[in-house]
């Protein structure tokens, strides 16, 4: 599992997050939910490991983390296919199978062949996030953590993606922790979903997510960030 205790982190003394507590069993999917400035990024990047909390612990027992962030990053002078490729370099495969399980990876994402050799430059912001999900999934991740990966696309790209991500989470047992605004999204993915709230944020409600009932937690879930 993916476990967090006592996470508490600040920038140049204003104190972003305070004693945060959460866990992740090892293929679940955990939603951080809470309102803008209340410490997700913060928080997803310290479970990641790429920020060190000023007090408290995680436990990183995964040997190949992905990051989706909420700005695609792709490098600008490689075409999708190379972008996506990149992510396998100083693997022990040949030139010719990076390139192929590229390729492979964009059609999951829906871009085919010829969208394949383009530039950033030329895509658009939702196939940029669409190559940024691919560059993650490629190197087949065990444990994803996205910063609003299905934000900026529209609702059925958005539901394609969530189905791939989920579809991974079953099939490999791949842990996922997703940073998002967007409660459907959190319903539609998750097992479970953390509220961030408060300066500093902390965790104000913690839910099971029943997908058989998620009218009912979409409403619930509303309730609670508003308060
Ligand atoms: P949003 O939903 O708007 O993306 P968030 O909940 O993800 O917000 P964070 O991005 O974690 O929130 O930021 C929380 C607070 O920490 C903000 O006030 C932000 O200005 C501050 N912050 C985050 N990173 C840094 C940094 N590197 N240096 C200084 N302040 C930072």
């Amino acid at each position: 599992a993916l476990a967090a205790s006592g996470i508490t982190r600040g920038f140049s003394g204003a104190k972003v997050l305070h004693a945060v507590d959460l866990s992740v069993p090892k293929g679940g999917v955990l939603a951080i939910l809470g309102p803008s400035g209340s410490g997700k990024t913060t928080l997803l990047h310290i479970l990641g490991g790429l920020l060190r909390p000023d007090a408290g612990h995680v436990e990183l027992p995964f040997e190949r983390p992905a990051f989706v962030f909420q700005d695609p990053l792709l490098l600008p002078w490689r075409t999708a296919r190379g972008n996506v490729a990149f992510g396998l370099a100083g693997r022990r495969l040949s030139r010719a199978e990076r390139l192929a399980r590229a390729r492979s990876m964009l059609v999951k994402v829906g871009l085919g062949h010829s969208e394949a050799g383009l530039y950033p430059h030329q895509l658009s912001g939702g196939m940029k996030k669409r190559v940024a999900l691919a560059r993650a999934l490629v190197i087949e991740p065990d444990l994803l953590l996205l910063d609003e990966a299905f934000s900026a696309l529209d609702v059925g790209l958005s539901r394609e993606m969530q189905q791939l991500v989920r579809l991974d989470a079953q099939e490999r047992g791949v842990t996922v922790v997703l940073v998002t605004h967007d409660l459907s999204e959190a319903v539609r993915l998750a097992d479970e979903a953390v509220v961030l709230s408060g300066r500093p944020g902390r965790i104000v409600t913690r839910l099971s997510i029943d997908r058989p009932s998620r009218l009912r937690d979409d409403a619930f879930v509303e309730e609670e960030i508003r308060r």
